[in-house]
């Protein structure tokens, strides 16, 4: 330990310090920090004191590893291991700040001031230099600070376990993330299968325990787990709460909302509009489909789900203390099949076996109806943090079919904190007379964080104080914000949001024929609809009250984990879901023609003749589009059908019967047999391609072999007329085989009725 006189190190290097504390977020920090600072300084509990003098760059981290206080100090006294007469005091170094940051200041300002109010300790503590140490020793006979104003002391405190301090190098070094790369197989199957609600904002994790379901908790008493990855300040990588903590404060390194963007090809409109929307890079991924850059690395959107999806699985491991490796995975009904192949994939990465995938809807009418034997028309409403779902199901008895779904997927939650910031930063602007400063993004934070706080809050009550004080320094003095915003007030923000609810189920009925009379029950899910303004616009737009039978932050969790139990018990329940978006096949110039229609009752087929139009040609592509457009340029592109090994023969003579089946879960399988031989082509589903490639070629004209090879059945003189032919041979020439039709859903109930029969 240096002495007393020790110079203050001008010509010192600092050293690097980072402290992690234990707090999740700031205002954890603010509440349960406080005792430890001052206006002055703060004292670290450490075993290994850097010795007095040494001046430091000081980090204050969170337990995600995000900085909250940042600047420069010097260690200005220690405290040695505790002396007899005070065995709680924690050892440990007082480190006087010489600087912060506008931002840290701030909050300094803001944890003193809490701790004035608790009466804790005096208003301003002394100025340097300092009287006397806590550890007994003289104080320094000289100022500290020649450059700095004189600086208050640190604050002391005596709390039991020491903080992690760490010594930090120059920059970050490059690291590892350790993201989950191969699927796991499961060699055992667990006895337990979980439902899991994987959600945009919010993931969740339910299972049936002796009869009962119910949502399991997560770490920290929460029933929900943020679907946020983030890569901290140290580099690694953070999933859920510590996730959400550095939404703002470090947006860049953190991924939100990887639900809508999982499956995607990285150059369709949604995929850019995304891009638009949110900080973090999302990049090009391998195969042309979307992904994020975290750090120097390209994550997969799969990869982003499956730490989701194993934090989920942690807990549920935890709280079961057994292992779990099996799930039934939720998604929102118009999910294409990509999209559900990647949750598969993302649940294989986190090493879960799916035993089924779930619409969500699906999953909120089993959480409602399963075993009550009902009989109705029921709405689900499913209004989550940024995505807005309509569907109608009709149920009988057991059997459940989703007859008409559509949304928004860019209305939520957050849409509604938006407007309450902004009410927010105009009544900052209206105080202080300047505009909020945007760029202080632990301010920001605060605001947001303070916005969907109250916005909750007014679920409950009628009137909610906002109380952010010390958000910025003005002229040297901190500067808060204060405002009582009002139910009626919130009311008046987000009414034209709740308006444009309605609409799309006014659509989603209209798609059917149906109107609101024709409605039983409606089902009010997803966090938002928890707000009495949903209640009463839907109540008035039914003409009829919302049920209250489920709990809609965990309808959808309680029905996959319902869904999950009736897999292994008698009571079986039959899913019959609707193809949300249509399916068809590119065209040359750009067109997609439709081969299965949307909302066809599924599980679907349909099957039509191809044949060759060129002499020996021996293979041939087929590129599949999903989506209501018919241009290829707007759908969602899932993959191209490669027919290889074609008996080479003149053109015209190699006939192939080309199958789409939309089987279980909404998975396509394209099959192709050549006829002449009887003989199974093997078929290729390849998504390898990328969609930008696959439009390319057809733009050209040059890529739908497919298309070409129909033409063989009619000859055509002219490119137009050879086209049109195209389209009627892709529509035409239908399987004998029934297809699948309306009168399936009755078949299939009929057929699985009482048995154990989920799709
Ligand atoms: P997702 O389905 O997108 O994962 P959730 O269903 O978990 O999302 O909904 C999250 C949204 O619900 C958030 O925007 C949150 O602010 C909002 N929310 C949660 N509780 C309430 C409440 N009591 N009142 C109003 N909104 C709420
Ligand atoms: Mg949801």
């Amino acid at each position: 330990m240096e002495g007393p006189n020790d110079k203050r190190g001008g010509g010192r290097r600092p050293v690097g310090l980072a402290v992690r504390l234990s707090y999740g977020t700031i205002d954890e920090l603010v509440e349960r920090f406080a005792v430890n600072i001052s206006r002055g300084g703060v004292f670290i509990r450490t075993r290994d004191p850097k010795p007095v003098g040494t001046p430091l760059h000081l980090e204050l981290r969170l337990a995600g590893g995000e900085a909250a206080i940042r600047g420069e100090g010097v260690v200005r006294w220690i405290q040695a291991e505790a002396p007899a007469a005070h065995p709680r005091r924690a050892p440990g170094m007082g480190i006087q700040f010489t600087r912060l940051d506008d931002a840290s200041r701030a909050l300094v300002e803001r944890m003193v001031e809490l701790k004035e109010r608790r009466g804790l300790a005096p208003g301003v503590v002394a100025p340097a230099p300092i009287a006397a140490r806590p550890d007994g020793t003289p104080a320094p006979t000289r100022a500290p600070s020649p450059r700095a104003t004189p600086a208050p002391a640190p604050a002391q405190a005596e709390l039991a376990a020491p903080h992690r301090v760490e010594q930090v190098a120059a920059g970050p070094a490059r690291v590892e993330l350790g993201l989950p790369a191969t699927p796991q197989p499961v060699a055992r199957p667990s006895r337990a299968i979980v439902g899991i609600d994987l959600g945009t904002t919010n993931s969740c994790a339910a299972v049936v325990k002796d009869g009962r379901p119910y949502v399991i908790p997560s770490r920290e008493g929460h029933n929900t787990v943020p679907s946020i990855v983030a890569l901290n300040a140290r580099h690694r990588v953070v999933v859920g709460h510590l996730a959400k903590a550095q939404l703002l404060t470090n947006p860049k390194a953190t991924v939100s909302g990887a639900k809508r963007l999982i499956g995607r090809a990285w150059d369709t409109p949604v995929v850019q509009e995304i891009r638009a929307k949110f900080p973090y890079e999302i990049v090009p991924g391998d195969d042309g489909v979307a992904a994020v850059r975290l750090g120097e690395e390209t994550v997969t959107l799969e990869q982003i789900s499956a730490l989701v999806l194993r934090e989920v699985r942690d807990v549920a491991q935890n709280h079961l203390r057994e292992e779990v490796n099996r799930a039934v995975i939720t998604v929102p009904a118009y999910y294409n099949e990509r999209q559900r192949a990647a949750v598969r994939h993302a649940a294989a990465l986190a090493g879960l076996q799916v035993e089924r995938i779930l619409n969500e809807p699906t999953a909120a009418a089993l959480a409602y109806a399963y075993g009550r034997h009902l009989n109705q028309r029921v709405l689900v409403y499913d209004l989550g943090g940024g995505t807005f779902d309509a569907s109608v199901l009709e149920l009988s008895d057991n059997v459940y079919e989703v007859v008409s779904t559509g949304g928004d997927t860019f209305l939520g939650g957050v849409d509604f904190d938006n407007r309450i910031v902004d009410r927010l930063l105009a009544r900052w602007e209206e105080t202080t007379g300047a505009p909020f400063p945007g760029e202080d993004r632990v301010a920001l934070s605060r605001v947001v964080d303070a916005a969907e706080r109250a916005k909750c809050a007014l679920s409950e009550r009628s009137e909610y104080p906002v109380s952010l004080p010390y958000l910025a320094l003005r002229d040297g003095e901190p500067v808060g914000l204060e405002a009582l915003l009002t139910r009626d007030e919130l009311v008046a923000l987000a009414a034209p949001l709740v308006d444009r609810t309605l609409d799309v189920c006014r659509e989603v009925l209209l798609a059917k024929g149906l109107g609101t009379k024709d409605i039983d029950e409606v089902l009010l899910v997803g966090g938002q609809s928890r707000m009495p303004l949903v209640h009463e616009k839907v109540a008035a737009f039914f003409g009829r009250a919302p049920s209250h039978a489920v709990h809609p932050d965990e309808a959808v969790a309680i029905g996959a984990a319902l869904l999950a139990h009736s897999l292994g018990s008698a009571e079986g329940v039959v899913l019959i879901d609707v193809l949300p978006m249509s399916i068809g096949i590119g065209l040359p110039g750009g067109r997609v023609k439709k081969i299965i229609e949307r909302n066809t009752p599924l599980p679907a087929r349909k099957q039509y003749g191809l044949s060759t139009t060129r002499d020996g040609q021996t293979e041939f592509e087929l590129a599949v589009f999903q989506g209501e457009s018919g241009a290829a340029a707007e759908c969602e592109y899932l993959g191209t059908l490669r027919l290889e090994g074609l008996p080479p023969g003149p053109r015209g003579m190699v006939k192939i019967a080309v199958g789409f089946e939309l089987g279980a879960e909404c998975l396509l399988t394209v099959t192709a047999r050549e006829l002449n031989t009887g003989r199974e082509v093997r078929a290729v589903m390849s998504a390898r391609e990328g969609a930008a490639a696959a439009r390319r070629k057809l733009e050209q004209g040059g890529g739908a072999e497919a298309a070409k090879a129909e033409t063989g059945n009619f000859p055509a003189p002219d490119p137009a007329a050879r086209l049109q032919a195209a389209a009627a041979a892709a529509g035409g020439d239908e399987d004998p085989v029934p297809t699948s039709t309306g009168a399936l859903g009755g078949l299939l109930r009929k057929l699985f009725g009482r048995r154990t029969e989920a799709r």
